[in-house]
């Protein structure tokens, strides 16, 4: 792929497998050949952790990046996953809204930042960029769906679900008329599965009745090594290639590239 696009893993629910999502698509899409960057912000840093960046070997993180003084170039550091690097996130992460609350450009930090990632001839550094939103739709989550071309939105397989999804539509919407116009919706992702609860299946069903095709084939179950990865500061791909997890994002890594073929021939 030539281009670059930008993804924020959104969803103002905790939990929901926002950052499980983003570790293992992106270990996933690079493992498929696509030069991959993530960038962690939120404050928690479970992204950062883990794809085993030590809290002391952040130097420069996206604080760094959203308060200006690094770029996401000097910010970016490379993972055990060849094609894929991060920028980490740091504790600061937690005073920046009051830092830039003032300033005119406030939720537009990270767009101005990974305008600034290219090559001196001018191509994007990175294919994909996934952006690791925190669990609410604070200044940060805002700095994301401004500075993206679009927003991947991982669903838990449980009643409360579309409840949720109909606000964050709305946030979806806000921004349009405002912060960022182009921002489409890269599709809906159910998490947590579990087949032996009939209320999943239900849930599955209502989604996409709701969302239709933006909704992916891929369904990630519940499986218990995708929980045990991040201990071991490995994506679920290199801690047990085999297991239903891994085989699932890597599934939906190849849906959201056909999906992305189509979109530009289109
Ligand atoms: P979020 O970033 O939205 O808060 P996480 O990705 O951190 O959510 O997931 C929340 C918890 O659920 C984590 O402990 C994670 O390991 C676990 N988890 C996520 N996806 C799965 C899955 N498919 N199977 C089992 N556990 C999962
Ligand atoms: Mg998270």
């Amino acid at each position: 792929m030539t281009g670059q696009r930008i993804i924020a893993v959104a969803n103002q629910k905790g939990g929901v497998g926002k950052t499980t999502t983003t570790i293992n698509l992106a270990t996933a899409l690079a493992a498929i050949g696509e030069r991959v960057l993530i960038i962690d912000i939120d404050p928690q840093g479970n992204a950062s952790t883990g794809l085993g960046i030590d809290r002391k070997n952040r130097p420069l993180s996206s604080y760094d990046v959203l308060t200006g003084r690094a770029s996401l170039a000097q910010a970016a550091i490379p993972t055990a996953v060849p094609h894929l690097s991060i920028v980490a996130s740091t504790l600061d992460l937690l005073g920046i809204e009051m830092e830039i609350a003032g300033q005119p450009d406030r939720v537009l930090r990270l767009k101005r930042a990974i305008e600034h990632t290219r090559l001196p001839g001018g191509a994007p550094l990175y294919s994909y960029v996934l952006i690791d939103c925190p669990p609410s739709l604070n200044l940060l989550t805002l700095n994301a769906l401004g500075g993206a071309d679009s927003i991947l939105v991982p669903m838990q397989c449980e009643f409360f679900a579309l409840e949720g999804l109909s606000q964050l539509l709305q946030t979806v919407d806000q921004v349009r008329e405002g912060l960022n116009p182009a921002l489409e919706i890269q599709g809906i992702v159910l998490t947590m599965f579990d087949r032996r609860n009939a209320l999943a299946g239900q849930v599955v069903h209502d989604v996409r009745a709701f969302m239709g095709d933006k909704v992916y084939q891929t369904v990630i179950p519940r499986n218990v090594r995708i929980s045990e990865a991040p201990s071991h500061g490995k994506p679920a791909l290199l801690y047990d290639l085999k297991c239903a997890g891994s085989q699932a994002y890597l599934q939906l890594a190849s849906e959201v590239i056909q999906r992305e073929r189509r979109r530009k021939a289109a």
